[in-house]
């Protein structure tokens, strides 16, 4: 017999590395920012089309690269940021691994453009395969200009992995705005199909985070600041009033580096107890600086989990800081009059916030804590534990019923507290996993109409459409409320023209239309251009989308009880929403299913229908006469 192995040629090596850093465009993306953030850059500007699946492009003015660095920075384990291993350990610059560049060039073709201060020209290098097809020198600026096209050209299997446009553009946004965030005092911009998403002008955090977030947080931000010997806090968290419905605009950066953390974000949640209702989120962008020895950054090759050193302190100190700055700022709720009632009548906001509950605030064992070095290990026990509900969504046994479909209330909480204990326990790729690519729990299509998943307790079937219309309900509701939903810019804007009636429908709501990211302009007596439509939803076809728009949008008009502008969410939820009878893949199932289950009604259509029915084991089995 002779013998078997072999060694993998290097673009092999790096293409399977590349598996690990490189997922999808938006990794390359986070890779190519970081990048210009550690070469001292001062203005970065990121450039995509077809949402990075043909061109990322990020150009930096920062320290640039001399000719053979140009060149090595393609090797992999290619580096200027560490030398010694006990470097790893005082890492102060968000990359240090050299692998994304090696990895970037396996899987895309790449143009390099860049230069030094010092030199008189720059260098210009192009890779594909991970093997070098030209260097000449070229006349750049200084800084760096790095364009990827055709990402996973010569890897379909990955290419084909790829979500919709609008779903990878999302994870693109979600990378940029974490950047972005961290970075206050860097210009940024994001231009995708020609057009500019995003212009930041360097600024203070407060600044960066309304141009991010939206201008309704400006008057509605509390600063948080503590420092001591072992670690800083600095940042904002939203006043009460501007929690959420939905898990969305919370940041925490450990030493600039963005991070998820169930464990964190329960500690923040815990300092809000009592000022909002248990089922909303506060805001907040916190920055925790720490000693480096103090945490493993490389735990994860993307790097956004870390592993602290004393997990419980910064737990204590956190949640001590928030309650601090909300206390300190005397944050009595303003009330809004739209303001949900369930949040009206919690204790905190009916009673003046007097010296005497300060004073119980501030006098808690880890408020005291916290400010004493090494102190803050004691951590009150969380007051409620849903722990019952959860069980008795996963477990069999508990909480039967008697009829032959399960309470949808009981659904609703069991399964939300239920992620909501999973989120303050484990980590978010745990609940993910859970959720959407747990391959034991059982999840298909019936009809192209019906998801049938599985839970422990039993299963449930989904209706695809409800579904989705619920989610998009909700997102559009949120962006009508302030957040206004992104326009992709259409490559061959499109003229309709409409009755005289249809257009005075359309003048009416043009101004709504625009916040929920229909771009739509007057062209003349009854004809107007469609120059855009929601980043969400699959271009094309923008003709039919407007036209079935203001269809649905008649159909609601006799329904006095409704706005003007929820019938048109309803409107657009509808029209964007997946239908009946699409056949959809085992990850768009996921997904759908993970984002009902974050909504806040999961079990209601816009329109009233139920959304699913859940049928528990205990049930099948009686029926069975077991
Ligand atoms: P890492 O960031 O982990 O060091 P990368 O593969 O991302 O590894 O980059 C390799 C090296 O290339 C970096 O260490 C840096 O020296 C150089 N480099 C990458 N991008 C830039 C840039 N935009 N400007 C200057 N140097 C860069
Ligand atoms: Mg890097």
């Amino acid at each position: 017999m002779p013998d078997k192995i072999l060694l993998l040629p290097d673009n092999i090596a790096n293409q399977i590395a590349a598996g690990e850093v490189i997922q999808r465009p938006a990794s390359a993306v986070k890779e190519l920012l970081e990048n210009a953030v550690d070469a001292g850059a001062t203005e970065i500007k990121l450039i995509i089309q077809d949402a990075g699946k043909a061109l990322i492009q990020v150009v930096d003015n920062g320290n640039g690269m001399s000719e053979t660095d140009a060149r090595m920075c393609f090797e992999r384990h290619a580096t200027s940021k560490i030398q010694t291993i006990d470097d790893l350990f005082h890492i102060r610059t968000m990359g240090f691994r050299g692998e994304a560049l090696a990895s970037i060039a396996a899987v895309a073709q790449v143009e390099l453009k860049t230069k030094r201060k010092e030199d008189d020209a720059g260098t210009y290098i192009e890779v594909e395969n991970s093997v070098v097809k030209k260097q000449e020198p070229v006349a750049v600026p200084e800084g760096t200009s790095i364009a990827m096209k055709n990402l996973f050209f010569n890897v379909p299997a990955r290419r084909n992995f790829l979500k919709s446009n609008a779903a990878e553009m999302r994870h693109i946004t979600d990378e940029f705005t974490r950047v972005a965030m961290a970075f206050p005092q860097i210009f940024f911009s994001l231009t995708a199909n020609d057009q500019q998403l995003f212009h930041l002008e360097s600024g203070s955090l407060k600044q960066r985070i309304v141009q991010l977030l939206g201008n309704n947080y400006n008057a509605k931000l509390v600063a948080v600041k503590e420092d001591t010997d072992y670690m800083n806090i600095s940042g904002f968290v939203g006043k009460p009033e501007a929690a959420k419905k939905t898990r969305g605009d919370q940041y925490f950066f450990v030493n600039n580096r963005f991070i998820k953390s169930a464990y964190l974000n329960h500690a923040v949640s815990n300092a809000f107890q009592e000022m909002i209702a248990a089922d909303s989120f506060p805001m907040y962008v916190l920055f925790i600086d720490l000693d480096p020895t103090q945490v493993d950054v490389n735990v994860h090759p993307t790097k956004q989990e870390i592993k602290f050193e004393d997990e419980k302190i910064i737990y204590a100190f956190v949640q001590a800081a928030v309650k601090h700055a909300l206390a300190q700022f005397s944050v009595m709720p303003t009330l809004d009059f739209d303001l949900d009632a369930s949040i009206q009548q919690l204790p905190s906001i009916q009673q003046p916030f007097t010296e005497k509950r300060q004073d119980a605030a501030t006098g808690t064992s880890i408020f005291k804590g916290f400010t004493q070095k090494h102190q803050a290990h004691i951590i009150e026990p969380s007051q409620k534990s849903e722990l019952k509900h959860w069980k008795s969504f996963y477990e069999p046994g508990v909480g039967s019923r008697e009829s032959g479909v399960g309470s949808q209330e009981s659904v609703i909480s069991s399964f939300k507290s239920g992620v909501k204990e999973i989120l303050q326990n484990e980590n978010e790729d745990t609940l993910h996993s859970r959720l959407t690519t747990n391959d034991s729990l059982l999840t298909t299509q019936l009809h192209n109409t019906y998801i049938l998943t599985e839970t422990n307790n039993g299963f449930i079937i989904i209706h695809q459409q409800l579904a989705h219309e619920r989610i998009l309900y909700e997102r559009l509701k949120e962006a009508s409320d302030g957040k206004p939903v992104a326009t992709q810019q259409s490559l061959f804007p499109v003229t309709v023209e409409l009755t005289p009636a249809d257009t005075a429908i359309l003048q009416e709501i043009s101004g709504d239309l625009q916040n929920l990211g229909y771009a739509i302009e007057a062209f003349g007596k009854n004809t107007f251009v469609i120059q855009g439509t929601p980043a969400d939803v699959e271009t094309g076809n923008e003709k039919l989308i407007v036209e079935s728009l203001l269809e649905q949008y008649k159909h609601f008009s006799n329904e006095i009880k409704f706005s003007k502008r929820e019938k048109l969410i309803r409107s657009a939820a509808w029209q964007q929403s997946i239908k009946a009878g699409k056949r959809l893949t085992e990850r768009e199932m996921h997904s759908l299913v993970e984002d009902l289950f974050n909504c806040q009604q999961p079990n209601i259509a816009p329109n009233g229908s139920p959304v699913y029915l859940e049928f528990k084991k205990e049930q099948l089995e009686k029926m069975f006469g077991k």
